[in-house]
This record gives structure tokens, C-alpha cells and sequence, in this order.
């Protein structure tokens, strides 16, 4: 007997009805409160399941599957199964049609993506693949990162801009909070960007395809301590840390204990100099 992991999959995702036809038949019109921007073009959808590397055995959770163009291209890897999260409950009617092409590979969870988590929805190993909703993509992104170690990766479609903030290095204008947590847990590189008309309809911003990876041994540091530190040293970014600090207590001891001049400022620091701080601040926190 075969059952879904084993059987060979032979998923075509041009077999089905073209989405131009499945978004009219259903009238699915797009919803800007939902960041509802399509990607229609089966080669791109295509290509960005075959940018998220491996997939064989891999069960891949995708948030927002929309009218099902990249869930079709997931559907095409050699990915276990697939298992699609989407809010809008107008689009879980009209995935009907690839559940059933997809020989029990693809499960729809109506749901906001924000209140599950992809580690109890799917085996290991898993990824997460999508063409995020912009408007939830960064608390997503933080969520996801706090269990990176469970994922193979995560594949995601975000607005250039945070793309950009997410691989920013020290010293430059967008090496930011976001920066610092993402380099933190993860290797993270934009694979390729995408022109807003690629969409339908077209944002007002270019988008890029970003894979995270999980560092196998980030630096060690507890992650409140990581956020309220950063918070604090970014909150303020114009200024000398020895100020910015302040509102977490001792700033000049603290920076001293870490090597950091206290001159410095948050955009100068680098990945492993936060988690430092992180560390030293959350041991002086515990002995007062
Ligand atoms: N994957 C499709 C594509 O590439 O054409 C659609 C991507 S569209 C940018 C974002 C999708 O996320 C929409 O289908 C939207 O309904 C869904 N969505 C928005 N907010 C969501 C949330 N909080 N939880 C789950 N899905 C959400």
C-alpha cells in the first residue's frame, strides 16, 4: 500500500483550470486589508518553490495560498505534503479543485497565521514557503525565528524594503532591530526581487524572495533580553549608547563589561556585540 509520502508525486499545475479563470468563477477580488497582491504567472510561482531548495520529505506549511498559484508549484516539488494556511475563507472554497488534484498531499487550514504555529501543524522536517500578506509579515517572521532550529527554512516573499532591512549590515542606514534578530538566528540572503507589476493587482512597492536558514550556533543570549536590548539601542539610533542604554540601567558599566566604546551607536554594533550586551545586561537584571 502507498500512501501520500511514499507514493511518487506527478502534480501538474497547469492541469488545472488557469487562475485568471478560478479568480473570476469565484469572484475573488483582491482585499488590500488582507495584502491580497497575486502572483499569476505559473513560471514564477514555480521558481520561487524551486529557490526554497530540498523539499524532498519536507512537509512545507504556506501561509496565505491565495488563489493557489505558488501552492501549486509546491504541490509540483517533491515536497511530502503540503499544508496551506489562509484567513480569507473565500479562497478555501476555491482550492477545492487542487485539494482533489493533489492525491492527499494538500491541506487547507482556515485560520489567521498569527495564532498557529507551523511546528504543531506540520512533521518534521518542515518549511515555510510564501508570498506573504505584507501587512503581518514581519510579526510572522518574528515568530517563526524564535523556533528556527525547527524548520529546514523558511522561504518568504517580502516588500523589498524589509528584505533589505533583514540582510543589512553593520554600518549601513537599514541595519536595524530587524537586522540584528534575523542575522542572529539565521542565515538570511535575498535570492532575486520581483517588479510590483509581477503582482495582480501591483503593489506600490518592488518585493523580493528571501531564504532564512538556521545558523547552526547562534551566539547564545535569551531573547528578551536580545529584543529589549535592541529595542533600546535602535529606539534611539542617532545616539551615543552610553545614552541610549540608559533606560536599562548602568549604560557605561554595561558597555565597558562588553568591550563596546560607549561612544558607539546602535548601527555600529554587530550581531555577536548585542547578544554580548543581552547576555551581560540579563545577568545584572537577575542580581539586583
Ligand atoms: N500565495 C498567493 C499568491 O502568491 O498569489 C497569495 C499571496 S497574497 C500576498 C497573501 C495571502 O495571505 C492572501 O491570500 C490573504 O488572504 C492571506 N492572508 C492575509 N492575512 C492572513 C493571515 N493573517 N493569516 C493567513 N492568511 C492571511
Amino acid at each position: 500500500m502507498t500512501d501520500a509520502a511514499s507514493a511518487p508525486h506527478s502534480f501538474d499545475p497547469h492541469a488545472l483550470p488557469p487562475l485568471r479563470d478560478v479568480i473570476a468563477r469565484f469572484g475573488l477580488d483582491a482585499r488590500k486589508a488582507l495584502g491580497q497582491n497575486f502572483l499569476l504567472d505559473l513560471n514564477l510561482t514555480g521558481r520561487i518553490a524551486r529557490s526554497a531548495g530540498p523539499l524532498e520529505g519536507v512537509t512545507v506549511v504556506e501561509v496565505g495560498p491565495g488563489p493557489g498559484g505558488l501552492t501549486r508549484a509546491l504541490l509540483a516539488t517533491p515536497a511530502r505534503a503540503v499544508i496551506a494556511v489562509e484567513r480569507d475563507h473565500r479562497f478555501v472554497e476555491a482550492l477545492q479543485d487542487v485539494v482533489a488534484a493533489a492525491a492527499g498531499r494538500l491541506t487547507i487550514v482556515e485560520a489567521d497565521a498569527l495564532t498557529v504555529d507551523p511546528v504543531e501543524l506540520a512533521p518534521a522536517p518542515r518549511a515555510v514557503v510564501a508570498n506573504l500578506p505584507y501587512n503581518v509579515a514581519t510579526p510572522l517572521l518574528i515568530g517563526w525565528l524564535k523556533r528556527i532550529r525547527d524548520y529546514v527554512g523558511l522561504t518568504l516573499m517580502f516588500q523589498k524594503e524589509v528584505a533589505d532591512r533583514l540582510v543589512a549590515e553593520p554600518g549601513s542606514k537599514t541595519y536595524g532591530r530587524l537586522s540584528v534578530i534575523a542575522q542572529w538566528q539565521a542565515d538570511v540572503r535575498v535570492l532575486f526581487n520581483l517588479p510590483a507589476k509581477a503582482f495582480t493587482p501591483p503593489p506600490k512597492v518592488a518585493s523580493s524572495v528571501v531564504r532564512l536558514t538556521p545558523r547552526p550556533a547562534p551566539e547564545p543570549a535569551d531573547w528578551t533580553a536580545m529584543e529589549t536590548v535592541t529595542a533600546a539601542a535602535f529606539g534611539q539610533r542617532r545616539k551615543m549608547l552610553r545614552q541610549s542604554l540608559k533606560a536599562l540601567g548602568d549604560a557605561e558599566g554595561l558597555l565597558a563589561a562588553a568591550g563596546i566604546p560607549p561612544t558607539a551607536r546602535a548601527e555600529e554594533v554587530p550581531v555577536a556585540g548585542f547578544a554580548t550586551l543581552a547576555r551581560l545586561w540579563r545577568d545584572g537584571a537577575a542580581k539586583d
